[in-house]
């Protein structure tokens, strides 16, 4: 009989050679220039179970640029620091509009849907920021990132933070509208510069599977018991994630993949089986809503084969 570990090894070694063949790739994202030089073909896969095994296919060990899943670690700071104070700055609804959506804003009066869309992000930022220099929020988030994924190297590409503080119009343009109303408190400069860099920061499937150890596990990492959240809020944060964490495309990823998950631009998902494993996964190709279109495939895969879909196995 196959252990559950040997199990785990043959299905991520078997949707990773999958993966690799298949011809629909998706679009890797232009919009900040240094992330179109991405090559489409990569494609990474970690799962590390609640023994700590960690599981790895493909180009598991390739630093890629985690873009908004480091929302979900602001997110978590920021609520360590306001708490749910935090929920009168941004909502938790799911926005059914795109991720940088400006005419929802606008309706909303400046108060954004949830912390994953950019301007909850922002807002999000802002926050950490508040009684800081940028550079000190941004090493907060640095360190809290290396603390979690255990792991110092972890660093932020300044060529893709330079590219992307060069043409973030639109969250130039999200952040002064949100000002306009009073809901940032710091000079916009300052807070877009903050988000564009922890936006950039670099990591491996490997190292982001790491960091999602304590959403799996009800707030503690099993590695070491260090709680680093309380259980309710670590339970709160992937109720966000399953219904926000892919924009307009959180019906879909819900449907499909049965597990709350955060997307970023960069083809980056952290998905999260509650109990059972924290996975990431890395295939450069977006689909239209700005999602890894394989990084999505593969986990439909996985949660199937294992068994982890949360409605029901
Ligand atoms: N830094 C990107 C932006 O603000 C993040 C977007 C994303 O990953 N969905 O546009």
């Amino acid at each position: 009989m196959e252990s559950p570990t040997a199990k785990l090894d043959r299905v991520v070694k078997e949707i990773a050679d999958e993966m690799r063949q298949r011809p629909d790739r998706g679009e890797v994202a232009s919009y900040i220039p240094e992330l179109a030089r991405v090559d489409a073909s990569r494609f990474g896969l970690v799962v590390i179970d609640a023994d700590g095994h960690v599981a790895a296919g493909g180009d598991s060990e390739t630093p890629f640029s985690i873009q908004s899943i480091s929302k979900v670690f602001t997110l978590t700071l920021a609520l360590g620091k306001a708490g749910d104070r935090l929920w009168q700055r941004v909502g938790r609804e799911p926005s059914g509009s795109a991720f940088n959506s400006i005419v929802q804003l606008e309706y909303e009066r400046g108060i954004p849907r949830n912390p994953f869309i950019n301007a909850g992000a922002i807002a999000i930022t802002d926050l950490i920021l508040s009684g800081h220099q940028p550079r000190e929020a941004l090493g907060e988030i640095l360190r809290f990132m290396q603390f979690l994924a255990d792991d110092d190297s972890i660093t932020i590409d300044e060529a893709v933070a330079a590219s992307e503080q060069r043409t973030g119009f639109r969250n130039a343009a999200l952040a002064n509208y949100m000002k306009s109303f009073g809901v940032l408190s710091n000079p916009v400069e300052h807070t877009l510069g903050v988000y564009f860099h922890h936006c950039a920061i670099a990591m491996s499937c490997r190292q982001l599977a790491m960091a999602g150890r304590f959403l799996a596990h009800a707030g503690r990492n099993p590695a070491t018991g260090l709680t680093v959240v309380q259980k309710e809020r670590a339970l709160r944060i992937n109720s966000v994630m399953l219904m926000c964490g892919h924009y307009d495309g959180s019906g879909e990823f819900a449907y499909r993949v049965g597990l709350p998950g955060k997307s970023g631009v960069g083809g980056g998902i952290l998905a999260i089986a509650p109990g059972k494993a924290s996975i990431a996964v890395w295939a450069p190709g977006l689909d239209a809503n700005g999602n890894s279109h394989l990084g999505r495939v593969a986990l439909e895969a996985l949660t199937k084969r294992m068994g982890w879909s949360i409605f029901g196995a």
